[in-house]
């Protein structure tokens, strides 16, 4: 694998980042208070082609490749997480899925506005009972006619109360278990669909995770994506995805800690001198950029691998596993960097911790990851 970058995949990271740096980081606390990000940053994302990246430009997308997705979530993390999760899930668990297993129909009617930011996705798999345990889903799709009547209830959805896509996951057949579960594309304002309560979390406040209910909710056969019983494959092949986005995510949040600790490591003076000459600090500072630097190589190598159409599932859980515990461990050492200011609002890498702990959790935890690796290994 060639570690640079190439012109192309240069470029995008320079635009990601002169957007992130100059329409989001000066914002990101506001959004974090508002507990919104504005409609039109959306907007803005979306016209850039950054809501859409790896989809085929003549479905209204970027055409960009793993590498380049990888590096444009890392800078728009780095100045914003919550804004890095929104555009995250819309490109590699939403489009990511119409890409892959849509009919050529579904791709013509759905895409396009998801990839240019004017409808945003979500992708509806969790439930109360099913977290790790995917595979047992609740919600059940009942066929009535050429309709689907779905009843059931998702938790934590990303995106639930802005989207206007959704894709759901639902069991056609109970006695199958995990092998009876179904994708179907719900769109805002179907009747029987509405967005439940908002979860009031810890980080990454400013995107919204919701609760998805489903009462009777016809949904028609032909929003099927894939057969009955792909589900949970299509699910999982869409998270494989979703973990180099994760992992890129948590390189980005990390990345930014680090910037800001040295940055007040060299402005903090203690006894007569500024902070980064103490021996203790520059250590903490050599051990931050090494476990970055690591764990941005991880994510670009299961972006390649991903990119040469061979199975990459061990190593996106490895990037994911290894960049999500390197940013919880930066913003710690950040944090220690900056004393008891650390611990104040008043500077960002109190935002950064808590964000940075969400990426050890969702698209599966530490311990998932784990799963996937062992398996891998273990083949
Ligand atoms: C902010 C946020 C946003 C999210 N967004 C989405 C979304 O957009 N769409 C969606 O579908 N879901 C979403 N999720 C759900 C997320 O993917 C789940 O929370 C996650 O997979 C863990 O499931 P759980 O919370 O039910 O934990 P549980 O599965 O109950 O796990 C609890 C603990 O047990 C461990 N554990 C469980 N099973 C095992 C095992 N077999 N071996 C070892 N340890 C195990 C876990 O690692 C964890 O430490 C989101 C979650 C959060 C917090």
């Amino acid at each position: 694998m060639n570690v640079d970058l190439t012109e192309d995949q240069q470029m995008i990271k320079e635009l990601a980042a002169k957007f992130a740096q100059e329409q989001l980081k000066p914002q990101a606390a506001k959004f974090e208070e508002d507990e919104e990000i504005p409609p039109e940053i959306l907007q803005e994302l979306g016209s850039l082609g950054f809501m859409g990246m790896m989809v085929p430009e003549d479905l209204g997308g970027a055409g960009l490749d793993a590498v380049s997705y990888a590096v444009a979530i890392e800078e728009i993390a780095r100045a914003d997480a919550s804004t890095a999760v929104t555009v995250a899930v819309n490109n590699s668990l939403v489009c990511g899925i119409f890409t892959e297993f849509a009919s050529d129909e579904q791709k013509k009617k759905f895409l396009p506005p998801l990839a240019k930011g004017e409808k945003i996705g979500s992708y509806a798999l969790t439930e109360p009972e099913a977290g790790t345990d995917a595979g047992n889903v609740q919600t059940t799709a009942v066929l009535d006619g050429d309709h689907y009547v779905v009843n059931g209830t998702k938790t934590f959805i990303t995106n639930g109360g802005l989207a206007g896509t959704v894709l759901l996951f639902a069991s056609t057949n109970k006695e199958l278990k995990a092998k009876g579960l179904c994708c179907l594309v719900v769109e805002k304002g179907n009747p029987g669909f509405s967005v439940g309560s908002r979860e009031k979390k810890m980080g990454m406040r400013a995107a919204n995770v919701s609760e998805l209910v489903f009462e009777n909710c016809r949904v028609p056969k032909e929003n099927r994506i894939g057969e009955e019983g792909q589900g949970l494959k299509i699910a999982f092949t869409a998270l494989d995805s979703g973990r180099i986005s994760i992992a890129a995510q948590a390189v980005g949040i990390a990345q930014a800690a680090f910037d800001e600790a040295v940055q007040y490591s060299k402005q903090r003076q203690q006894f007569g001198r500024p902070i980064c000459q103490f021996q203790a600090i520059q250590f903490m500072l050599a051990d931050m950029a090494t476990r970055i630097e690591a764990a941005r190589l991880l994510t670009h190598r299961a972006a390649h691998i991903k990119e040469q159409g061979v199975r990459f599932s061990t190593e996106a859980s490895m990037a994911k596993l290894f960049a999500s515990e390197t940013a919880t461990w930066v913003c710690t050492k950040a944090l220690q960097i900056h004393g008891g200011y650390g611990y104040m609002k008043d500077y960002a890498v109190e935002r950064y911790f808590r964000d940075a702990r969400l990426t050890e959790i969702y698209e599966g935890t530490s311990e998932a990851q784990r799963m996937v690796i062992a398996r891998g290994l273990l083949r």
